[in-house]
């Protein structure tokens, strides 16, 4: 896997504001398989997330009771059903494909939660959109398994489906 340095990260995207907030767009064709960044902020429980009111659409869950109130850029990183990045066991950030110049950045916020709680109607346009953002046991049955083949679920959630 390819590392990039940070002055070199600075570099390859940027923070845009869109019509529907902020997004991450690459401003050069990235390589699959780079590092785009790391996820990284405070630790919270379950329960201190529901103190955080606007904040808490930048939590990501990290473990069945762990969050992380992401620092930017990853908490500008959009959902998409059809993702170019996704999170690895160390909550780095990798590119799934050639993410060309221009294109925005986006992960599948289900590949990282399993709590009962979070869900958000999707609009994210991909063509086999699922309309809806929840959990990952929830997801249609061969996109789960798709996405443990890959790797591209975290691991609290294997270990929670006994996979
Ligand atoms: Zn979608």
């Amino acid at each position: 896997m390819y590392i990039s340095c940070e002055k070199e990260l600075r570099s390859i995207y940027s923070i845009q504001e869109g019509l529907h907030g902020k997004s991450v767009v690459a401003t050069r064709d990235i390589p699959p398989q780079t590092i785009l960044m790391r996820a990284s902020g405070e630790l919270l429980t379950f329960e201190a997330t529901r103190f955080l009111g606007e904040q808490e659409a930048y939590t990501v869950q990290v473990a069945v009771n762990k969050y992380i109130l992401c620092r930017p850029p990853f908490r500008f990183v959009n959902h998409s059903c059809n993702p170019n990045a996704a999170l690895d066991a160390d909550l780095f950030l990798y590119s799934l494909r050639l993410i060309k110049s221009g294109e925005e950045i986006t992960w599948d916020y289900s590949s990282s939660m399993l709590e009962r709680s979070w869900t958000m109607n999707c609009t994210c346009g991909a063509p086999h959109c699922r309309k809806l953002i929840t959990d990952f046991d929830l997801l249609p049955v061969e996109i789960q398994q798709r996405y443990i083949r890959n790797g591209w679920v975290m691991p609290f959630i294997l270990r929670a489906l006994g996979k």
